[in-house]
């Protein structure tokens, strides 16, 4: 299970994020929406402490972290309960796709290359890129290296996958293989989180759609909770200008 608790992060003067509280059961995917500046990207970098949260706990499968008092340790152990799914794709330029795949398997988990490329090549069937093994990225259109970037985080076998809008960078012919392959990964109980603008993808795959404004979270709920009764003012008005 992920626990967030009360969770405050600030720039400076700026309060971005503004005590958030969420559960997330294990197998659960969970989207997340809200106008742009809400923090939603905040929140997802401060639950695998790419940001230092100001206050607050986390929570992530065994693994839990006060945000006021932390060793190396515990944020070494958070970390490696979830792997993101950026963007921007960040795959490495000079190694093959495989590589790509297998780099944290051999260097994090020391495994022995041939295992971890049995297990590698296993990853890039799944999301339809086996016959580019031996390429580099660069050789690749954006959903393919996006793909990779999906199967580079599945290789560590997270407790979580976070995705942050894994398909705003793409162009719009390339994000229905992309979304494609994500969806096969929630189907299989995976446990994820997903900030999306993506609002038809978020009803198809989310068990629960969040919605959050301004550093809140506004409403939470099933997708027909969210998207044909929203409660708030605020959901509602969103939903018309995305829809
Ligand atoms: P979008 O939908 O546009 O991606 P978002 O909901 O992901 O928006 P965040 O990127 O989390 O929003 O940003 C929330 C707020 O925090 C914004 O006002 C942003 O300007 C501010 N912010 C984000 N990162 C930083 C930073 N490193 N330094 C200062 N302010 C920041
Ligand atoms: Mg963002």
């Amino acid at each position: 299970m992920i626990v967030v608790k009360d969770l405050v992060k600030k720039f400076k003067d700026l309060t971005v994020l503004d005590g958030i509280s969420l559960e997330v059961e294990r197998g659960e995917v969970v989207a997340i929406i809200g106008p742009s500046g809400s923090g939603k990207s905040t929140f997802l970098r401060c639950l695998n402490l790419l940001e230092t949260p100001n206050r607050g706990e986390i929570q992530i499968g065994d693994v839990k972290l006060n945000a006021e008092r932390y060793s190396r340790k515990e944020a070494n152990a958070l970390t490696r309960q979830t792997a993101m799914v950026f963007q921007h794709y960040n795959l490495f330029k000079n190694k093959t796709v495989l590589q790509n795949v297998t780099e944290a398997l051999i260097i994090t988990k020391k495994m022995k290359p041939k295992e971890a490329n049995e297990i590698g090549m296993n990853l890039l069937e799944q999301v339809g890129l086996a016959h580019k093994a031996d390429s580099y990225p660069i050789t690749l259109s954006g959903g393919q290296q996006q793909r990779i970037g999906i199967a580079r985080a599945l290789a560590i076998d997270p407790y979580a996958l976070l995705f942050d809008e894994p398909t705003s960078a793409l162009d719009p012919e390339l994000v229905s293989g992309v979304l494609a392959v994500i969806k096969e990964i929630a189907e299989r109980q995976t446990t994820m989180l997903i900030v999306t603008h993506e609002m038809d993808f978020a009803r198809e795959v989310a068990d629960k759609v969040i919605f959050m404004a301004d550093g809140h979270i506004v409403e939470q709920g099933t997708p027909e909770e969210i998207f044909d009764f929203p409660k708030h003012e605020r959901t509602k008005k969103f939903l018309q200008q995305v829809g």
